[in-house]
């Protein structure tokens, strides 16, 4: 049992735990082996020799330490929504507890005026102060034992506590496994056991600590400065060896993988620039597309991601990057998430490029077959120059006679797998760019798209003026109609968005059709005409709606979420949100983009009900105060975690053990710097010294799954 798989051991085999904990370990935790207990770090630590008085309890305070009696146990509700209350008291006052899980169980394994000690974290509860799912331990034990100071807490369940695995039955667990480990911990002679996985030479320019003292330290700290350097040090490697893989396949991927080399800008792009553009490039556009013209120069594949706030120009950037595609006698696609934003770039492109001689052609699920084997055709033999579609345009039957520049609008809705279909319908690769108006906090850009190249639109188009966005509550809905009367008789139009949550569509769309019903009445024919689009029509019927709506002979769309993505229509100025509360800021912030594209003042509504989580107040306070996709952005990550955004679940990001996307945005830095000084020394990670991390790298990529993204 020796050796390198020691911590491999079922947990099992740990003195204690035997099979049925092992199963809920497993079941509850993902723990199966000693190796993943080892690494199971505590979320935070309590200081035990700080008692708080239940007087001085606020909610916003972190983890508390009360000593105190239960007086009476009180429960509420029934069936699943049973919770249970308990008075906690010491001299200075009482607080409420409130379980809403293991309720029985609780009950029975706790008792009336017996001193406990209480660790948890306080909150309220409409204005009342409470301690949900409290920990608490008779205080007699609690002196037994004396131990650090600093006591580390570990997340626990329901179904674990049951089982006496609450965040202190863990920390035995742990006791008992650096017991085990302690002959081998510290003998010269057992170099396998928590080997070091970073450079010495790392190690001294930072300053930090071994990986093994690291470990140690993250669960028995010896007091709060080595915690801290203890907390560093993982971070760090969290964040390090995900950059140094980014990086290492970016810099693999541009030194074998040759790219189509597109060596003059040409008769399209110039006549097209100076003679069809209908407006001055901002600068920021013009960077991009400089940026973006080396790459095809050079000789390597692109792989860039450009990033942009909705209506920042985008799609424009990609048109006139494609025209030197062309000019240079290749073939460019574009490939968009949902089949009525692939008409809306289609007509958008064709419109640009008319008179230009440029083929351009439509495919998705909806393209008839008989139009679909003359495309197809005409793709194959070169006579087409764009192809714009939806993932139709990754199905087998099409090839390309030379595709030589690929766009990806959205990217976020297509998986990797996805796109890389695209990529093998050539043996020399396209150059890829993918676009998004998904701001993303810097931070998490580093860590998804470390391996692609980046550029940024950082400026508007000219002459727009800033959408003023307000929050009305659904008892306004009288003014906003009025608003809306108001609106459309100076010529604008306004969308009327809904909410479509998968998991409650039959309601969602009882709520669509009611505000439907509400605004025909309100806006009754033939005065107003309205049109509506969501996802149980057909595509032909959306389209024709969505048309009408384009040739403004309907004033107002009513829509589910469908027009999220990329819509343009000028003159419409108003949004109205309808639920706002039940939209993330990301999506709101996009819904908003679908107005202000005109020179007209634009306006955003946001409606929800009266009652709001203090969240929902933040996210609609957020868009009233800002425009800023970037600072939404931010917003966004700091109230969801980075688990929720988009495009985190690819990302490989949830293998971080410690670090925060949002918090340790500097050691995210020193990492991404780190790595990369390391590979412009040692690209292949050769030598000797740097041995450690491609040892570590190896062990990885074992337990993980594919981190190679693109190509
Ligand atoms: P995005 O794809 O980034 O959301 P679009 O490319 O759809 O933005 O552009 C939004 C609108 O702004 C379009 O109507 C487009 O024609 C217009 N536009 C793009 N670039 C400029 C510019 N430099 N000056 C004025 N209008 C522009
Ligand atoms: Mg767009």
């Amino acid at each position: 049992m020796m050796q390198t798989n020691f911590l491999d051991t079922p947990i099992s085999y740990l003195k204690t735990v035997g099979p049925q904990r092992a199963q809920l370990l497993k079941s509850e935790l993902h723990l199966s082996s000693f190796g993943d207990l080892l690494y199971y770090f505590p979320f935070r630590y309590v200081d035990r020799s700080k008692f708080y008085m239940v007087k001085d309890i606020e909610p916003e305070l972190p983890y508390v330490q009360i000593k105190g009696k239960i007086t009476h146990f009180g429960v509420a509700g029934s069936g699943r929504s049973q919770r249970l209350m308990a008075t906690f008291k010491d001299e200075t006052g009482s607080v409420e507890l409130i379980w809403f899980q293991g309720v029985q169980w609780v009950r029975n394994s706790l008792k009336t005026g017996v001193d406990y000690v209480l660790q948890g974290r306080p909150t309220a509860f409409n204005g009342v102060i409470n301690i949900p799912h409290p920990d608490l331990e008779l205080l007699s034990l609690y002196e037994a034992s004396p131990d650090t100071a600093l006591q580390p807490i570990y997340n626990s369940t329901e179904k674990l506590k049951t089982k006496g695995l609450d965040s202190k039955g863990i920390y035995k667990l742990m006791k008992i496994l650096f017991s085990q480990m302690e002959p081998m911990l510290f003998n010269k002679d057992v170099m396998w056991l928590l080997p070091e996985n970073l450079s010495s030479e790392l190690i001294e320019d930072l300053r930090i600590l071994s990986h093994k003292q690291a470990v140690i330290q993250i669960h028995f700290p010896k007091d709060l400065q080595i915690l801290k350097k203890a907390e560093f040090r993982l971070k760090f490697e969290d964040l390090f060896f995900p950059q140094v893989r980014m990086l290492s396949a970016k810099n693999n991927r541009s030194q074998s993988v040759r790219g189509h080399i597109f060596s003059t800008v040409g008769q399209y792009f110039n006549v097209f620039y100076h003679e069809k553009l209908p407006f001055q490039l901002t600068n920021a556009q013009k960077r991009v597309i400089k940026e973006i013209r080396a790459d095809m120069g050079s000789g390597k594949q692109m792989n860039r991601l450009l990033q942009g706030d909705v209506g920042s120009g985008k799609t424009l950037v990609a048109l006139m990057c494609m025209l030197i595609s062309i000019d240079n006698g290749f073939q460019s696609a574009m490939m968009v998430p949902t089949e009525i934003l692939a008409n809306q770039h289609y007509k958008s492109i064709k419109e640009l490029v008319e008179g230009l001689d440029i083929q351009v052609r439509l495919l998705t699920g909806s393209t008839k077959t008989r139009e679909r084997r003359e495309l197809l055709e005409h793709l194959a033999d070169g006579r087409l120059h764009i192809l714009i579609g939806t993932h139709a345009l990754i199905e087998d039957p099409v090839k390309f006679r030379n595709l030589g520049f690929v766009v990806i609008d959205e990217q976020h809705r297509f998986g990797v797998e996805q796109r890389s279909k695209l990529w093998n319908k050539n043996t020399i690769l396209p150059h890829v760019l993918i676009m998004t108006a998904t701001p993303i906090p810097r931070t998490l850009a580093m860590t998804i798209y470390g391996d692609l190249d980046t550029s940024v639109i950082d400026e508007m188009p000219p002459g727009r003026k800033p959408i003023h966005t307000r929050h009305y509550f659904d008892s306004a809905r009288l003014k906003l109609f009025s608003f809306m009367k108001e609106q459309i008789s100076i010529g604008r139009q306004v969308y009327v968005v809904y909410p479509l949550i998968e998991e409650s569509e039959k309601m969602d769309y009882k709520d669509l059709m009611d505000g439907y019903e509400s605004i025909l009445r309100a806006f009754p024919r033939p005065a107003y005409q309205v049109s509506i689009v969501h996802g149980r029509m057909s595509s032909q019927d959306k389209d024709y709606e969505m048309e009408r709506f384009v040739r403004k002979e309907t004033q107002i769309m009513v829509a589910t979420t469908v027009i999220e993505v990329g819509v343009n229509v000028p003159n419409a100025s108003v949004m109205v949100i309808e639920s706002a509360e039940r939209f993330g800021l990301s999506q709101l912030h996009q819904l908003r983009g679908r107005v202000g594209r005109g020179a007209e003042q634009s306006f955003c509504i946001l409606m929800t009900s009266y009652k709001l989580s203090a969240e929902a107040k933040l996210r609609m306070e957020t868009m009233v105060r800002t425009n800023d996709g970037f600072e939404i952005a931010d917003t966004d990550l700091k109230l969801r975690g980075p688990g929720d955004m988009a495009g985190t679940r690819q990302s490989g990001m949830e293998g971080m053990k410690i670090a925060d996307l949002v918090k340790d945005a500097q050691i995210l830095q020193l990492a991404r710097a780190s790595a990369m000084r390391i590979l412009a020394e040692d690209p292949s990670l050769s030598s000797e010294s740097n041995r450690p991390i491609v040892r570590f790298l190896q062990e990885l990529s074992k337990e993980k799954t594919n981190w190679s993204r693109i190509s």
